[in-house]
């Protein structure tokens, strides 16, 4: 279920010019539809396949009401076309040879789509490039010419969130780019304190999963 009282307050509470990415992996389409019908603009889905099947219910009323539909998740090679042909972000671009294999199937198709890099702070963490690896990857992207560099993209380590938002608020300035998408469900006041300009809620939004 969609909480539309926790949407509006949420909506009076952040700048106006901070957009509301709504993460609905495991919610169905219903549910969507109810956060799109009371103004949300962005959806963000994980898994290409659940993506997908949300799609086909849904891309009459995306279109009708101009939504913009973000991949947040992982994006493996085998399953570029697909993300190509219903996404119009890619926010997880974290290599030279995913941006490039994303670029050869968006001339194929002749389409351009926009992308967000994704920025990782943990070791741990599987996704993401270094900030070390950014410079040479904007070089690269910039040379693909079916691709729109519009912005950095992160999941902050847990307890690290507030050095994660600042650097990249730094990074966003350094490489003057559009878009932030960081902030979540618990930290996104901190992420609009150090510069998003898109925050991914989830759990505030629809309940937990
Ligand atoms: C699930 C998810 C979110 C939303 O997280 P909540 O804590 O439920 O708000 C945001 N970004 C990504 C990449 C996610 O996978």
């Amino acid at each position: 279920m969609f909480n539309k009282k926790e949407y509006k307050k949420i909506k009076t509470e952040i700048p106006e010019s901070v957009k509301i990415l709504a993460a609905t992996k495991t919610k169905p389409a219903e549910d969507i539809t109810e956060a799109i019908n009371l103004g949300v603009k962005i959806i963000g889905e994980n898994y290409v396949q659940e993506a997908e099947e949300k799609y086909e219910k849904l891309k009459d009323l995306f279109k009708e009401k101009r939504v913009s539909f973000h991949l947040i998740g992982h994006l493996q090679t085998n399953k570029i076309k697909e993300a190509v042909r219903i996404f119009d972000c890619i926010e997880t671009v974290d290599s030279e040879r995913l941006a490039e294999k994303i670029n050869k199937i968006c001339n194929d198709l002749d389409k351009n789509i926009d992308i967000m890099i994704e920025i990782n702070f943990e070791e741990s963490q599987k996704s993401g490039i270094t900030i070390e690896e950014i410079d040479s990857l904007i070089k690269k992207i910039k040379t693909f010419q079916n691709l729109n560099l519009i912005g950095f993209m992160a999941i902050p380590g847990i307890g690290k969130e507030k050095e994660c938002f600042e650097k990249m608020k730094e990074l966003k300035e350094k490489y003057n780019i559009k878009e932030l998408s960081m902030g979540m469900s618990s930290d996104y006041k901190t992420a609009i304190g150090n510069g998003a300009t898109i925050i991914r809620l989830g759990t505030i939004l629809f309940g937990g999963r």
